[in-house]
This record gives structure tokens, C-alpha cells and sequence, in this order.
């Protein structure tokens, strides 16, 4: 696969200031609990909600006519064999725009196939991984599951590194796979080495919700005490002084959010994603 040199800095002036939204409504990989299907649209709502508004913590209005590109949710069979190269195929090219893009899934299995769709482009992306877990099994479920998906990304090379934050469930099975594969892990105990990563673009974030502390974000299928609060991922989303090209935010389980309070949490974090990626490196404006 001959991935295209492209550095998210070269955009068109005029698709500097504008992001790419694409949903990914599928669940069939979960080893666990489906569900996760349903959060494209519920996301959606709430980033759109009269409740808050569109603007960024650092001053930007993504409510601004065409900021936020929509391609909409895409329509998937269930099988994770036939569903994954249309995810590919479609993020391939959604990034054809030359903008960064979000992809809302979803369980975190498709992040395998969206990270096969940016290796087309890009050559050297860093993944910076937030996860309760490291998802590095050889095989759960099947080897497509959302327990495998890093396992196939290191596998195939797709990324130059793979920064996994927030970890806090490794075993012996996935600290020997992280080994294999040079993974760089920083466990949720460990989180003050995050400083001095030295994290280089274009950077990918994979953002699995269940990395924040359940007290948090309920709206998941797996619950794993002691996590990350969504300041302090604010925190490391808003630090990013690197180009961004692409992201998701997965496993968001809306069966298990009554109140809309987890899909509230993503739709923030997805704005502040738009906010770094919009900044392409940029200290961030002077705001309040
Ligand atoms: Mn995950
Ligand atoms: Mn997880």
C-alpha cells in the first residue's frame, strides 16, 4: 500500500478553518455489550443542543457557517469483514478535502479500518490512544474485535507510534504485545510522564470514553474505576501544539445514558478536538 506524503499544514488556506464529521454506527465487534451503534446521532444532539453552544474554550465558533463538515452516518452491514472497507474506503476519502477529520463510532474496533484509510495519506501518523484498556489482543471474540484493534494497526504498520494514556486492565497477554510492538504505554498510576511525550505530526487521537473515570461518563459498556476526568483530558487536548489530522471518539454506549450526560461529555470533547486540529499547532488565541 503506497501511503501519499501529505502534511495536514500543506491545507488549502480555505479548509484550514473547517473539520470533517463522518459517524460510524457500528457495534457487532463488541465482546461485551452492543449499543454503541446508536451514538453517532445522540452526539450530534447534544453538540447541538440549546442547553450550550458551539464555541470552544479558547474562543472559536464551529457554529460558524461550514466549519463542521457533516458527511453524515455511514450504512453498514454487520459483519466487521464487510463493514471495514467501506470504512476505509469512505475516510480514505473524506480526507481526499485535505481537512482534518472526526469520526464518531461506534465500538473501537473501527478504528482499525479508519487508521487503514489515513495510512493512504499519510505515511507517519502518531496515535495518541486514550483507553481504559490497551486494546492489543491477538484475538478476543475474533481477531476484528474491539479488543484487537492496536493488535492490527502495529501488525500492518499503519502508524510510525502508538501512545497509549489511561490505561488501567493490562495482563500478561498485552503487556508481552505491547513489547512486541514498541507500544508506549503510560498507565492511569503513571500519568505524570505524559510531560515530555514529544509527540510529533500529523497526530491521530483515538479516544475511547470508557478512559475517563465512569463517575464521569456512565454512557459505556465497560466499567473500569479510576480514571482520567474530563478536565484533565481537556487539559491534554488543549496542551497539543502539534498538526492533527484525524480522530474518533468510540464506545460510547447510549443504552446506558438516560440522562444524555455521556453524549454531553462527547460532544465536548469533540470540540475541543476541532478547536487543536483548527489550531494546526498554534498556541491557542488569547481568550479568557
Ligand atoms: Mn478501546
Ligand atoms: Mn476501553
Amino acid at each position: 500500500m503506497a501511503a501519499a506524503e501529505a502534511n495536514i499544514m500543506d491545507l488549502h488556506p480555505d479548509r484550514r478553518e473547517t473539520v470533517s464529521l463522518v459517524g460510524v454506527p457500528f457495534d457487532t465487534s463488541s465482546t461485551y455489550l452492543r449499543g454503541a451503534a446508536q451514538a453517532p446521532p445522540r452526539i450530534r444532539e447534544a453538540l447541538y443542543c440549546d442547553s450550550t453552544n458551539l464555541w470552544t474554550e479558547d474562543g472559536m465558533d464551529l457554529g460558524k457557517l461550514g466549519t463542521l463538515r457533516d458527511a453524515g452516518d455511514l450504512n453498514l452491514p454487520e459483519p466487521a469483514e464487510e463493514a471495514f472497507p467501506t470504512i476505509e474506503k469512505t475516510v480514505s476519502s473524506l480526507l481526499d478535502s485535505g481537512r482534518p477529520l472526526i469520526v464518531l463510532g461506534g465500538d473501537h474496533s473501527i478504528t482499525y479500518p479508519v487508521l487503514r484509510g489515513f495510512r493512504r495519506r499519510f505515511a507517519d501518523v502518531t496515535v495518541l490512544h486514550f483507553d481504559a484498556h490497551p486494546d492489543l489482543y491477538d484475538d478476543l471474540g475474533g481477531r476484528l474485535s474491539h479488543a484487537c484493534p492496536f493488535a492490527r494497526v502495529m501488525e500492518e504498520k499503519l502508524v510510525r507510534r502508538l501512545v497509549q494514556v489511561g490505561i488501567r486492565t493490562i495482563n500478561g497477554h498485552q503487556l508481552e504485545q505491547a513489547h512486541k510492538f514498541g507500544v508506549e504505554l503510560i498507565s492511569m498510576r503513571n500519568m505524570p510522564r505524559l510531560a515530555g511525550l514529544g509527540l510529533e505530526g500529523p497526530l491521530y487521537i483515538s479516544f475511547d470514553v470508557d478512559v475517563l473515570d465512569p463517575a464521569f461518563a456512565p454512557g459505556i459498556s465497560h466499567y473500569e474505576p479510576g480514571g482520567m476526568s474530563v478536565r484533565e483530558v481537556l487539559n491534554v487536548i488543549q496542551a497539543l501544539r502539534v498538526p492533527i489530522a484525524g480522530a474518533d471518539i468510540v464506545e460510547y454506549n447510549p443504552v446506558r445514558d438516560e440522562s444524555s450526560q455521556t453524549a454531553f461529555v462527547c460532544a465536548k470533547i469533540l470540540k475541543e478536538t476541532a478547536a487543536a486540529m483548527i489550531r494546526g499547532g498554534a498556541a491557542p488565541a488569547e481568550w479568557v
